[in-house]
């Protein structure tokens, strides 16, 4: 049991953590660095503590200083929100060792679901289907290499098991680029992640991408909270989210979601996670699994109304799921933009004062966001200012919802993507569901064509 949560974060989801422990009657710890000591959620919280300089390494990556933080504020637990440390398992494991509680899952299981090569092994053995390919790393021996390739069938994607953040991957269409390929990977590998290891796996054209939400207890119970679509994606990075994924067979997501409860359950995970997908022509494919809370959240929370957070919160504190699956329900559709300080054209971060900012309301609107008219947001960190949510009883309710709240929302004194999005939501593409990952590239390159 805890009373006293460390959030080691910073923006929307140190709010949003905040809100959770409110409601639970927990007491906040916020730390935060130099360049976010004004900001409204730190003046909020029960106790603030400035852990280093605005560089993320020299304070949000700084485990030292937020065990220390931990300490001198009576802090019992930490958590970590999305990025950052939040898959860090060393960290959990120090969190571990400080006898504080890390909400989160264990360091060991975010160790195996942190090498792609070990939690694809892990995700085959517990039934989940995953992308045809071996589930073991690269052998050295190059004609082996090449009969696992052929075995596969080109295209083939030769991946590091240490990647993430989009890197440490590479598209092979045909035997004579193979080697060099790997060889280069695994270079960049060792560089990037310190771990030569690649493996590879078939390289699917047009897939979709689409997740399952996870919550299990320390005590042996799993659930799944439903799909979430998040293939409008530029450079690897989502940009609108929607639960449930639109157009696929219910029966067929339950199958596939009731697997993934029943992988946690076989590897004693703990709190909230996520199994990312790639589907293409009714099928499933598993890429990898987040351990963590996700951006995302909120369309999940919107359809099956469940506080996922205040779940992630009770599991850590070592309390049963006072629910089973049979509880859970999906209503409705809901869709998120993510609101980013960019440049519309160029993409570039557009940091800066907020001088005007008039967010929507009403019904089925959500917004969660830290910043405000005055708000100075930093160039230090992701650009992401705000997420807007909405809720419909349909997918077309809830695009109409959207486009509404769009329109509504005024941001002044720095660029964003909002004009982006309501372009987005005009494009019958999009309106009509299912569109693969590589849609809103195509739909960019247009665009900057015409
Ligand atoms: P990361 O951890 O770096 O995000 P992922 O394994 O999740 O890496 O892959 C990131 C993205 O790369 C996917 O969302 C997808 O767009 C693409 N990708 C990965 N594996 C494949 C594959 N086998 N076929 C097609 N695209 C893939």
């Amino acid at each position: 049991m805890f009373d006293t949560v460390l959030i080691a974060n910073r923006g929307e989801i140190a709010l949003r953590i905040q809100r959770a422990c409110r409601g639970l009657a927990i007491k906040t710890v916020v730390v935060h660095s130099e360049a976010d000591r004004d900001a409204s959620y730190v003046a909020q919280a029960d106790q603030a503590l400035c852990i280093g300089p605005a560089a993320s390494k020299q304070s949000y990556l700084d485990q030292s200083a937020i065990l220390f933080a931990a300490e001198v504020s009576g802090a019992q637990a930490i958590h970590p929100g999305y990025g950052f440390l939040s898959e860090n398992a060393g960290f959990a494991e120090r969190v571990e060792r400080a006898g504080l509680v890390f909400v989160g899952p264990s360091a060991a299981c975010i160790r195996t679901m942190g090498d792609k090569v070990a939690a694809k092994r892990a995700m085959r053995q517990a039934g989940v289907p995953c992308v045809p390919g071996p589930d073991e790393g690269l052998p050295e021996d190059a004609a082996a290499i090449q009969a696992l390739a052929r075995e596969v069938g080109y295209p083939v994607i030769v991946k590091a098991a240490g990647g993430g953040g989009g890197r440490g991957m590479r598209v092979v269409h045909d035997e004579h680029a193979l080697l060099d390929a790997m060889a280069l990977t695994r270079e960049e590998a060792l560089h990037a992640f310190g771990n030569p290891e690649v493996y590879i796996e078939k390289f699917l054209l047009h897939p979709r991408h689409v997740e399952i939400q996870v919550l299990a207890d320390s005590h042996g119970n799993a659930v799944w909270l439903g799909s979430r679509d998040c293939s409008l994606q530029r450079r690897h990075q989502k940009v609108i989210e929607e639960a449930p994924a639109p157009g696929i067979d219910e029966a067929l997501i339950a199958e596939v979601g009731e697997r993934c409860a029943a992988a946690c359950r076989q590897i004693g995970y703990c709190g909230v996670g996520t199994f990312e997908f790639l589907y293409e022509r009714g099928a499933f494919y598993f890429i990898e699994m987040n351990t963590r809370l996700q951006v995302e959240h909120p369309v999940t929370e919107m359809t099956t109304g469940i506080d996922i957070v205040q779940q992630q919160l009770r599991v850590a504190r070592g309390e049963r799921l006072a629910f089973g699956q049979a509880d859970v329900r999906c209503h409705g559709h809901a869709i998120e933009c993510r609101v980013n300080a960019e440049h519309p054209v160029t993409f570039a971060p557009s940091p800066g004062q907020i001088t005007g900012w008039q967010v929507p309301g009403g019904f089925g609107v959500r917004v969660d966001s830290h910043a405000s008219a005055g708000y100075r947001v930093p160039p230090y960190y992701d650009s992401m200012i705000a997420k807007l949510i909405v809720h419909g009883s349909t997918r077309r309710d809830a695009l109409d919802r959207m486009r509404v709240a769009l329109a509504e929302m005024r941001v002044e004194g720095i660029s964003t993507n909002l004009q982006l999005h309501r372009e987005i939501l005009a494009d019958e593409g999009f309106a009509n569901g299912g569109v693969d990952i590589h849609h809103l590239e195509r739909w960019l390159q247009q665009r900057s064509a015409a």
